[in-house]
């Protein structure tokens, strides 16, 4: 058995926005120190009340100098550089700090080869997909794939960010007779046309035990996710096919922490699309709607803290704030901020750049697919 760590113990964290603020609100809540490292001052996690470690992520001697102050740590983001993972494992193995989830559950979400690849050992469905680590792989991928398919970058890819769409065969022999021959680390999709688009948050601590929320049903605006409804509308066949999904990645990865798996469903079928190593965007409604949130369950693993047997979440929805919808003076605002179903959380960012997540929208109650309408 894992030592629980107790309150005051000090958490940390790699990163500082968002996802980092959430985790920290949440620990600090239960009693904990909380702590964050990235190059970003004043950060949303910060502004929340972590202490702040400001450099970055390649200054070895500041990371050390950060973890030796730790009593565990975890993440907020997958990208974190190899050098730097490889020396917070080191660290782990030699110093016994506890790391949740481990760095090689990090180095399979970073990648999306090495994500895929996993999907497939495990037994779990995927788009048909070809790994472009070099010209003449790119050249058979013509042959072998089927358009449309989306080129996108092996690592660093987010909302959408490192995707090309290839309507066509020819489109795209044209681009691979036109790079050189050096290497690459793309892969090539085949498009699947989906007809939603679906989440499951689940958390499993290191004993092996799972809590894992009913699937979500997700909408993306412009590749950036939208509107998330809780529970999702899947045939009961998909649900728990989906939610088996989950359970066996995180066994067959003996995974130690709380993870967004993400998927695309047409009728009766679903594949696995990516998985985050982390609380995910789409389980934000857990902070409104259900007893014990996403960020809970990452604080509990951590500290070792038990995993509910049942957390029930009431119908609810999510709806996030771009930079370009950030109004504080709206009529929309009034109307929710007046309405109890509705819940503000704002991530302290001060200026509200196009596409930038200023903060979202919880609405628990019925008819929560409606309530952003
Ligand atoms: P990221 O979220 O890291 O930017 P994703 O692989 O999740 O990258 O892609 C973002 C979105 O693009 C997905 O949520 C989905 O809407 C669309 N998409 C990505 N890959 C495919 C695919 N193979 N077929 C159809 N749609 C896709
Ligand atoms: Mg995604």
């Amino acid at each position: 058995m894992n030592k629980i760590l107790l309150p005051p113990s000090r958490l940390g964290l790699m990163g500082s926005g968002q996802l980092g603020r959430m985790f920290a609100q949440e620990a600090i809540r239960m009693g904990y120190r909380t702590s964050v490292y990235s190059p970003e001052r004043n950060s949303p996690a910060f502004l929340a009340g972590a202490e702040e470690t400001v450099a970055p992520y390649e200054d070895e001697d500041a990371l050390l100098k950060y973890l030796e102050g730790l009593d565990a740590l975890t993440f907020e983001f997958e990208n974190i550089p190899n050098a730097e993972l490889n020396l917070i494992q080191k660290f782990s193995e030699k110093n016994g700090l506890r790391v949740y989830p481990s760095p090689e559950c990090i180095r399979i979400a970073q990648h999306r080869i090495r994500e895929k690849s996993v999907f497939r050992k495990l037994g779990l469905p995927t788009v048909a997909f070809y790994p472009i680590t070099n010209r003449s792989e790119a050249l058979a991928a013509v042959e072998a794939c089927k358009f449309p398919a989306i080129l996108k970058t092996s690592s660093f890819g987010y909302d959408g960010k490192g995707q090309t769409k290839y309507k066509s065969k020819e489109e795209f022999r044209f681009w691979a007779e036109s790079i050189g021959c050096g290497p690459l680390d793309l892969i090539l999709e085949e498009y699947f046309d989906f007809e939603k688009e679906a989440s499951v948050i689940l958390a499993r601590n290191i004993e092996g035990k799972i809590f894992c929320f009913p699937p979500s049903e997700n909408f993306h605006r412009n590749h950036i996710l939208d509107l998330t409804v809780h529970p999702g509308r899947f045939s009961q066949n998909v649900n728990e096919g989906m939610k088996e999904a989950a359970i066996r990645l995180a066994e067959g990865i003996n995974y130690v922490g709380v993870f967004g798996l993400e998927f695309f469903v047409k009728g009766n079928v679903f594949i696995l699309n990516e998985f985050a190593p982390r609380p995910h965007n789409s389980g934000h409604f857990s902070q409104d709607a259900a007893g014990i949130s996403q960020f809970e369950l990452q604080v509990r693993i951590l500290t070792g803290l038990p995993l509910p047997d049942s957390n029930p979440a009431s119908p609810s929805s999510m709806k996030n704030i771009l930079g370009q919808d950030y109004e504080p003076t709206s009529e929309k605002w009034m109307k929710y901020l007046s309405d109890s179903r509705y819940t503000l959380h704002l991530y302290g960012k001060s200026d509200p750049r196009k596409d930038r997540k200023m903060g979202h929208w919880n609405f628990t109650g019925e008819a929560p697919e409606s309530a952003f309408e």
